[in-house]
């Protein structure tokens, strides 16, 4: 078999390009001890890291299939710009999901208050730069914050993006604060919509998914990082049976591929089921292309080509190459010079 075929790009909705530089160099510990190396990653960064760095790791990911990325950014106004310089060089189409962090992180990563975040993103919207609205956690942001971005995403019809049930200790710290879960406590202050993608939702409970399912909410699922983070696993099967939309990240880009991240998807919802095929092959290519680029507010984007002699390709019969795309391929199946 010989020739191409054309599909959708994928669309990583959700990306912290920094932290591909960790890969390898954070091992062991848990996930409070890999963000203590995270957070020294985090304040290296410089504008012109971010620009030499980003524009790498941006043709990586269009290497590999991925021909949108939302970047997920909290390393400071100057770096918000690299980065937006970096994905132009690289050819990437780019939406800048800028953090507002209020509490806790790095010094650099904080706004002295939520007016000044929303004056930060005016300055990158009047520059031409995609952008979306992302309140980094209920642990960074107090519930005022989340009001107010709330009211300002809805009214500019921006997309809002934040973390959230990705770990347990967030969920008893809110509880403690709030007397409310991370998922209601953003139902509470308006943050819940249709342009909403709550990243993770790993340790969502009933009435939280109720609460997406409700609101037209989007889940932005990164399992290879959630597998290296051991954040746990997405309640698949309860994501689908109340038709909540997925989307796929590589989120600290430990693994650059979509067609894992997807794999992965499947086979959590697989090992809790004990059933084959939970989500079908179309579902999967839905979460990966057109659902990824409506959280992120696109209405086009490229397409990739697939290079049918590619090895792990051999003896699949034609009608079944989507499917063997996810089933067992990685990346190196997309043409790119
Ligand atoms: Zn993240």
């Amino acid at each position: 078999m010989a020739g191409t075929l054309r599909l959708p790009g994928f669309v990583n909705a959700h990306s912290h390009t920094f932290q591909r530089a960790l890969r390898g160099s954070a091992a062991g510990g848990d996930f409070w001890a890999w963000r203590e190396t995270m957070l020294a990653e985090a304040d290296r960064q410089t504008p012109e890291i971010v620009r030499r760095e980003y524009e790498r790791t941006y043709r990586e990911m269009l290497a590999a299939g991925y021909t949108a990325v939302g970047e997920f950014h909290y390393l400071g106004v100057e770096e918000a710009y690299a980065a937006a310089e970096a994905a132009e060089a690289a050819g990437m189409p780019f939406v800048l999901l800028h953090v507002a962090y209020a509490r806790g992180g790095l010094p650099r990563f904080r706004q002295d208050s939520v007016a000044e975040f929303i004056e930060q993103v005016e300055g990158l919207r009047a520059l031409g730069i995609a952008v979306g609205v992302a309140p980094h956690s209920v642990r960074a942001c107090p519930a005022e914050w989340l009001e107010e971005i709330g009211r300002y995403a809805a009214s500019e019809s921006l997309p809002l993006h934040v973390h959230a049930d990705e770990q347990p200790k967030e969920i008893e710290e809110c509880l403690a604060e709030h007397g409310c879960r991370p998922i209601e406590l953003l139902a509470r202050m308006g943050c819940l919509g249709e342009r909403t993608t709550v990243v993770h939702a790993t340790h969502a409970d009933g009435a939280e998914l109720d609460l997406l399912a409700s609101t037209g909410a989007t889940i932005c699922v990164c399992p290879t990082t959630e597998a290296d983070l051991g954040d746990g696993f997405l309640p698949a099967e309860r994501v689908r049976a109340r038709g909540i939309h997925l989307c796929i990240g590589s989120d600290s880009n430990v693994r650059i591929d979509p067609f894992e991240e997807l794999r992965e998807l499947e086979g959590i919802a697989r090992r809790q089921s004990g059933r084959r095929g939970v989500f079908s092959t179309d579902e999967l290519y839905g979460f990966g292309q057109d659902v990824g680029a409506r959280a992120l507010g696109l209405d086009a984007w490229p397409q990739i080509e697939i290079d049918l002699g590619n090895p792990s390709l051999a003896g699949v019969e034609s009608e079944h190459v989507p499917a063997a795309l996810v089933a067992g391929c990685g990346a190196d199946v997309v043409v790119w010079e």
